[in-house]
């Protein structure tokens, strides 16, 4: 036997293997849509992120093909170098004026977002107060700056203020964290509330808006819009990746910020920029939106739709606020059992069991997009009924 076997790592995926976690990954064959060839089946695909139905949009399409044409396939160097193009900055320019702030600065995704503009921001002798449920990016981004950190219950406003005020002495830069909409529930953060601590203690504020861009606010301008904060959010994430339809992640703020994050965001100074056909596709989408309400009308629409006939039936489906549904089954096993279910009944949605939800929380998430017909949630629903009662989930 020899080292390079690599057999601690095979024994670490039989451990997963007996915890019953171990998975293969589904295959998509064919375009990310409302409905998917999935694993070699055509289904309703109720677990994607392209909320808006951008991912396979015509004129997003052309953007890129255009851009394609006229720039090429790669940005040839990191942005700090000579990676950077004017379509890059086009698309910086269109988002800050979309998102009614005064600079944006794009990363290579919403991940490399969190990752580099926390560290870039504090460091040590300051403190993170984040929400307990915070998604992994944010937690890798705290991890990666040498601030302190300290967690607060999850959109529990009594316990964010105890928080800080065991900690708002002892710090220099305070920054409150938080996800806009959270990703395993569909709830919304507090953030007016949130904002009124920040301002009231001297904390920044933080908000991850992944599942808000091109979700909530007009057009789906974000979570700061949705609760008219405009101005009073000192650092919005957005991501590019999910209802943009797209990949990438921006940070959206004033000026300084921008520019300090041009000299000290890591994944900007040391990742090459996204290939120009990534960033005019982005653009088309957000001229898109800034354009109509036509996109996110109909995906709210559409999520009231699919909750409401889920609710009817009698699942538990937490305290989900918008396109987001989590079908709670409670147990792992059970919740693997209803995703399969469905699948057989033509459904894709996927299964999230611990750790990345508590013990107990076993579920299926549900992600309604814009891009659904009525006929395809109402499929949905009778299937969702007929599985619900085969498994004792509903009466
Ligand atoms: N933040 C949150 C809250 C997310 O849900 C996600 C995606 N899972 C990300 C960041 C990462 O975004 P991206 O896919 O653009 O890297």
């Amino acid at each position: 036997m020899s080292i390079h076997d690599l057999d601690f790592i095979t024994q670490r995926l039989n451990e997963l293997k007996e915890q019953g976690v171990y998975r293969k990954l589904a295959v998509l064959e064919g375009p990310s849509g409302a409905r998917s060839v999935i694993n070699g089946k055509e289904v309703i695909n109720l677990s994607s992120n392209n909320y808006l139905g951008l991912a396979n949009h015509p004129r997003l399409k052309k953007a890129a093909m255009e851009a394609l044409e006229k720039w090429g396939v790669g940005a040839g160097a990191v942005r700090t170098i000579i990676g950077n193009m004017s379509i890059h900055e086009e698309l910086e320019a269109k988002l800050a004026e979309f998102k009614h702030v005064e600079a944006v600065l794009v990363f290579q995704s919403g991940f490399t977002a969190n990752a580099g503009v926390i560290p870039a921001v504090v460091d040590k002798g300051d403190i993170i107060i984040s929400d307990e449920l915070n998604h992994a990016s944010i937690i890798d981004g705290c991890r990666l700056s040498r601030a302190d950190v300290v967690r607060y219950k999850h959109s529990d406003m009594e316990d964010l203020e105890r928080v800080i005020n065991e900690v708002k002495d002892n710090y220099n830069t305070k920054l409150i964290i938080t996800d806009g909409v959270f990703s395993m529930d569909g709830d919304v953060a507090k953030l007016p509330e949130i904002v009124d601590l920040a301002e009231k203690y001297g904390c920044l504020t933080y908000v991850d808006d992944a599942h808000a861009s091109g979700v909530l606010g007009k057009s789906g301008r974000g979570s700061a819009d949705h609760f008219g904060l405009h101005g009073r959010v000192d650092i919005q994430i957005g991501t590019l990746s999910k209802a943009i339809g797209v990949v990438g992640g921006y940070v959206a703020g004033r000026k300084n910020l921008i520019e300090w994050l041009n000299h000290r965001g890591r994944p900007f100074l040391f990742s090459t920029a996204a290939p120009p056909s990534v960033a005019a596709a982005c653009l088309e989408a957000i001229n898109i939106l800034s354009e109509s309400t036509e996109l996110t009308d109909r995906l709210w629409e559409n999520a009231r739709y699919l909750k409401k006939g889920l609710k009817d039936l009698g699942f538990n489906t937490g305290n989900s606020e918008t396109p987001i549904t989590p079908v709670i089954a409670g147990d792992d096993k059970l919740a693997i059992e209803l995703s399969k279910k469905l699948f057989e009944e033509g459904v894709f949605a996927q299964s999230i069991v611990f750790p990345t939800v508590p013990r107990g929380g076993a579920r299926v998430r549900t992600i309604v997009t814009a891009a659904h017909t009525k006929a395809d949630l109402d499929e949905t629903i009778r299937a969702f009924e007929k599985v619900g009662k085969e498994l004792k989930l509903i009466k």
